[in-house]
């Protein structure tokens, strides 16, 4: 009986990346799609950490299932890590990827200090408690955007080691590199069965 494991996304391109590196586990890996009357859960809290154990949480609570769920800031260090917990809404509440890289370009416009990282926190809920998994690329934020690939801030961070944008890259080599890969390969490199120690799953008889 495979071990199951909430993924609470409904975004097909995480999914996609997520299943890439968990197939080899023997995890039996559901969505969102799995449960449509799932919550929403507002990602309200002034951390990533805190937002991913928020939602991992919420969603454990709701399915029964081990569940897994991610949240990831941009963090300049010119800025003191900001956008950070805030970089899905820099440029405000209905901002879109456009506006909030612009909004950054002019509050880095005359400083020379353009180190940046993003950072993604995993969370895994069981009925045993949360876990955290966490990924790191550091770069730095260029002075324009650069090619159409990817989204968000993508078009303005250049990764460490590269002479490319996360926007100019291959997906392929994005996904290797980038925070999320990181983090998900953390979980990967951690795995064990008991990780996912549930009472109410079903056990083989
Ligand atoms: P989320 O937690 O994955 O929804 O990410 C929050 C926000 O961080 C997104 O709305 C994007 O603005 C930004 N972000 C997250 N991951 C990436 C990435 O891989 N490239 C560029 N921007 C990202």
């Amino acid at each position: 009986m495979a071990l199951k494991l909430l993924v609470s996304t409904r975004n097909p391109h995480k999914l996609r990346e997520i299943i890439a590196i968990m197939a080899p586990l023997g995890i039996d890996l559901v969505s969102l799609d799995a449960f449509p009357d799932a919550p929403d859960v507002d990602e309200d809290r002034p951390t990533l950490e805190g937002n991913a154990a928020k939602k991992a949480e919420e969603l454990h609570a709701f399915s029964g299932l081990p569940t897994i769920a991610d949240d990831t800031g941009l963090e300049v260090a010119a800025l003191g890590g900001a956008p950070g917990v805030h970089s899905a809404r820099f440029a405000g509440d209905d901002a879109n990827d456009e506006a909030n890289r612009a909004l950054l370009l002019s509050r880095l416009r005359d400083m020379d200090d353009r180190r940046a990282r993003f950072r993604t926190v995993i969370a895994l809920a069981t009925d045993s408690g949360t876990r955290f998994f966490q990924g790191v690329c550091n770069g730095e934020i260029i002075r324009e955007d650069r090619g159409s690939g990817g989204f968000g801030y993508d078009p303005v961070f250049r990764p460490d080691g590269y002479e490319e944008t996360f926007a100019e890259m291959a997906s392929e080599t994005k996904n290797i590199i980038s925070h999320r890969g990181r983090a998900l390969q953390a979980f990967a490199d951690a795995f064990d069965p008991e990780m996912l120690n549930n009472p109410t799953r079903e056990e083989t008889p």
